[in-house]
């Protein structure tokens, strides 16, 4: 296993080895892992496009130009984020053969600043899942215990950055889907403001919610790709144009607690964590958000209706596995062989709930607990830095052991609340419980993303000793 600075989110090491060195040797750290094999964590390499990349990078060192701030730095990407010509399936069979026509800004941003993207890796079928078994491929193993799942959707990234293939990767997070693998993986995934990060060339899944965000090793670097990410981009309009905000940390650091229903031992080290802060000179205050149990079933009613009439566009014209014939039976043919169970189960719920009639009081009851849970968040972050929780209820459960849709979306209700209100938050590493991550979530101000990673690598260093050297 290489060191940490050899692979670290930094260009400086390219100052003694070259791109291709570095990018051919994520790629054989890969390989092991794509399809059913090893992790089962890339549904795609592309060795060949990520060797000429590395081979311009270096061509362009030797010639004296400055490198990017990620100069040589491989990554993956969730395979529910566009790059031109490669395969973009969001893991389902529905888009089987379809390949992106167009690279999407934040990831031609990570290009121009000199990542290399590696491969694609593998998610719950267009992001609804939180276990990656969802995939229409197969299931991603967890490094951490390859008995149990990585989390999900992006389960596939998390585990790409926690089993040492590459220091960054890219997920996108509705309503948990970066910082619930994080926190199973053991690794740091955040979820930026709504607005931060085009979502231009990420498929959708529930456009009010979606949001593309980084997994490192580190918050410094998630920090260094939001940095190249973020910032307004013409072809989506709900893209903020206001620059991200300066990563200043205040010398005392006040953070508020919400209370959780948490299983014992994921409360347990989280109690820990927060003592140790505590001692390390941060201030604790009770905070409380009254509609926070009525968070999920928001986000079942909103995301599922979101994503019914986003996933119509599947209609066998336009992307993907062609219409076998031309009458209405060949559209149902195609929309129930072409999306699994669990796609079909949410499209079922938003088209039902979506229907004039009873269901429109659901969207309604929904839309209110939203606005409260919003208000409620903001006013609980009024004099301090962030709200601290856990990230996800439990650690890594066993592969197959959720076979419950109820059960599964369970895993989610601690994220989902940032999801609904917009609002930025994270997942750092803060210790174990029966020898598996456990994840502290922080959820910060609106816009202050850059404080919130700022924020997070001082936890994070407060958590950890220093190594004495
Ligand atoms: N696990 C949640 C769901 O299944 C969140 C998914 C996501 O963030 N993409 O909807």
């Amino acid at each position: 296993m290489m060191g940490r600075d050899a692979v670290g989110v930094d260009a400086a090491w390219l100052r003694d080895r070259t791109a291709r060195a570095v990018i051919s040797e994520a790629l054989d750290r890969a390989a092991p892992h794509v399809g059913r094999s090893g992790l089962g964590i890339f549904v795609h390499l592309q060795p060949a496009r990520a060797l000429a990349a590395a081979d311009r990078i270096d061509a362009a060192l030797r010639g004296g130009a400055s490198p990017g701030p990620l100069a040589g730095v491989p990554i993956a990407i969730k395979d529910n984020l566009a790059h031109a010509g490669e395969p973009l399936t969001a893991c389902s069979r529905i888009l089987d053969g379809y390949r992106a026509p167009e690279t999407a800004p934040a990831v031609a941003r990570l290009e121009a600043a000199g990542a290399v993207v590696i491969g694609r890796t593998n998610m719950d079928e267009f992001g609804m899942g939180s276990s990656t078994e969802h995939s229409a491929r197969h299931p991603t193993r967890n490094p951490r215990d390859p008995t149990r799942a990585p989390g999900g959707s992006s389960g596939g990234s998390a585990a790409a950055v926690a089993a040492g293939i590459v220091p960054l990767a890219l997920g996108s997070d509705t309503g948990g889907s970066v910082r619930q693998p994080a926190a199973l993986c053991g690794v740091v995934g955040m979820r930026p403001t709504m607005g931060r990060v085009s979502r231009r060339g990420l498929v959708a899944f529930a456009s009010s919610m979606d949001q593309i965000g980084p997994l490192a090793r580190s918050a410094e670097g998630c920090a260094r790709a939001l940095r190249v990410m973020a910032g307004p981009d013409p072809g989506d309009l709900s893209c903020c144009t206001r620059p991200l905000d300066a990563p200043t940390v205040p010398a005392e650091v006040t953070l508020g607690v919400l209370p959780t229903d948490a299983d014992p031992g994921v409360a347990a080290a989280v109690a820990a964590a927060l003592e140790v802060l505590q001692a390390a000179g941060a201030r604790l205050a009770p905070r409380d958000v009254p509609a926070a149990p009525r968070a999920l079933a928001a986000y079942a009613v909103l995301s599922s209706a979101e994503a019914s009439s986003n996933l119509a566009r599947y209609d066998g014209r336009r992307f993907g596995a062609p219409l076998a014939g031309e009458d209405g039976a060949a559209l149902r043919r195609l929309r129930t062989e072409g999306f699994g169970a669990e796609v079909q189960r949410r499209l079922l719920l938003g088209a039902w709930v979506s229907a004039e009639g009873h269901g429109d009081r659901l969207l309604e009851r929904a839309r209110q607990a939203r606005s409260a849970l919003t208000a409620q968040l903001e006013a609980a972050l009024a004099g301090v830095h962030a709200l601290v929780l856990p990230t996800s209820p439990t650690v890594a459960f066993t592969l197959g052991s959720r076979t419950d849709p109820a059960q599964m979306a369970r895993a989610d209700r601690l994220t989902v609340l940032a999801s609904l209100a917009g609002l930025p938050a994270l997942s750092l590493p803060c210790g174990v419980s029966g020898g598996l991550p456990v994840g502290l979530q922080l959820i910060g101000h609106r816009w202050g993303d850059a404080a919130l990673l700022g924020l997070a690598a001082r936890v994070a260093a407060a958590l950890r000793p220093p190594v004495p050297s």
